[in-house]
């Protein structure tokens, strides 16, 4: 088979940095000399100029507006990817008390890591135990009473499961929400900080988006935190301490213009559930030669991971979905197989066509 797209692009199915909306990287490209009239690109501005200001403040506007959230919640644009946020969180919370940690796969696994520096880590699950193939039920969980928060991945980027209802918890629930933020409806207020490196469903990497709430945010230690580390220092700053990544907060904008022109978290949603829908479908019909490791309820509507009959037509097809105009198809080097990772910015159409490719290549190498 063969596909024709725009610009002799490809279905990118990385699992981040990702594909970008079609129309935002066309909307960059037209103010790559002079935005607005400016003479300049973003990137020449002045971070303290008011054009930037004008972009990043909408931005701030903009994410507020598509998660329901009011004046008691900060938005943060950051650097250091979500891994700086494994060690801010509890640096800046923890404070040798305990947390409550849900680890559910090699991420959660790092940002209990980096937890362990600052306090005590309860295991509220441990997923080892399932080899990491379905997520806790609710009356699994061994909380502990008191604990300084609860921390959980909502999207699993290499396990491939996904939470869609989060733990009611006492403690405050904070979500590394990097590889599946802004792909469905959630309420954003149950979270009293969530976090996500940009590169997937928000924009390039080097921006990472820090939702903090005020009640939460009165509670972090401000002693002896380094100033750059210091939730306080980028909320008393609107995130303009230092230098911010000025061209990334500028695309992330424009993606988020995009999410709005396309319905929003509802819009997203729909999208995302059809395409979900047509590949597990495809896999569950067909599960005589293709098969998922992750059980039925866990299921990741980002991440899809798969298994072949043998290694061989695994590597196979990897090598033949490249030729076909697929990228990314090849599973995390830690767990093998095959991956397809379609966020927000790929459209039902790349599901479309690479289930007509894999129904050749079953049909030839049956
Ligand atoms: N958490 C999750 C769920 C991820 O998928 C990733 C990156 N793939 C990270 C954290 C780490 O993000 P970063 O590279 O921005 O530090």
């Amino acid at each position: 088979m063969s596909i024709k797209l725009k610009y002799d692009r490809i279905w990118n199915f990385n699992a981040g940095p990702a594909a970008i909306p079609l129309p935002v990287l066309e909307r960059v490209q037209q103010s790559w000399f002079n935005y607005g009239g400016t003479g300049m690109n973003v990137m020449e501005w002045s971070h303290r100029s008011k054009e930037y200001d004008e972009i990043h403040n909408d931005a701030v506007a903009r994410v507020k507006r598509i998660c329901g959230l009011d004046d008691s919640f900060h938005v943060l644009f950051l650097q250091g990817g979500a891994s700086t946020q494994f060690a801010m969180i509890p640096m800046n919370f923890l404070d040798g008390g305990t947390a409550d940690y849900i680890h559910t796969g090699a991420w959660s696994k790092k940002a209990i890591a980096e937890a362990k520096y600052f306090g005590t880590v309860n295991l509220a699950f441990d997923g080892e135990a399932v080899e990491f193939k379905r997520l806790p039920k609710p009356d699994e969980l061994k909380l502990t009473p008191g604990a300084k928060y609860v921390h959980i991945t909502s999207n699993n980027t290499i396990k491939g499961t996904e939470f869609f209802e989060f733990p009611q918890v006492d403690a405050p629930l904070v979500a590394d929400m990097s590889s599946d933020i802004l792909s469905h409806k959630v309420d954003f207020r149950q979270f009293a900080l969530s976090y996500a490196g940009a590169q997937k469903n928000l924009g390039p990497s080097g921006v990472t988006l820090v939702i903090l709430r005020d009640d939460f945010y009165k509670t972090a230690k401000n002693e002896g935190v380094p100033t750059m580390l210091k939730y306080g220092t980028h909320v008393e700053k609107n995130s303009l301490y230092n230098t911010p990544p000025t061209f990334g907060v500028y695309v992330l904008r424009e993606v988020l213009a995009w999410v709005e022109e396309n319905g929003g978290l509802e819009g997203m949603e729909k999208q995302n559930r059809e395409k979900a829908e047509l590949l597990y479908g495809f896999f569950a019909e067909n599960s005589g030669y293709f098969k998922c490791p992750v059980e039925k309820g866990s299921e990741s509507w980002m991440n899809v991971c798969f298994r072949l009959p043998s290694e061989e037509l695994e590597a196979k097809m990897i090598s033949e979905s490249k030729a076909a105009g697929f990228s990314g198809m090849k599973g995390h080097r830690s767990v093998g197989g095959l991956r397809i990772s379609m966020y927000n910015a790929t459209p039902v159409d790349a599901i479309r066509d690479v289930i007509a490719f894999m129904t050749e290549f079953m049909k030839n190498n049956g």
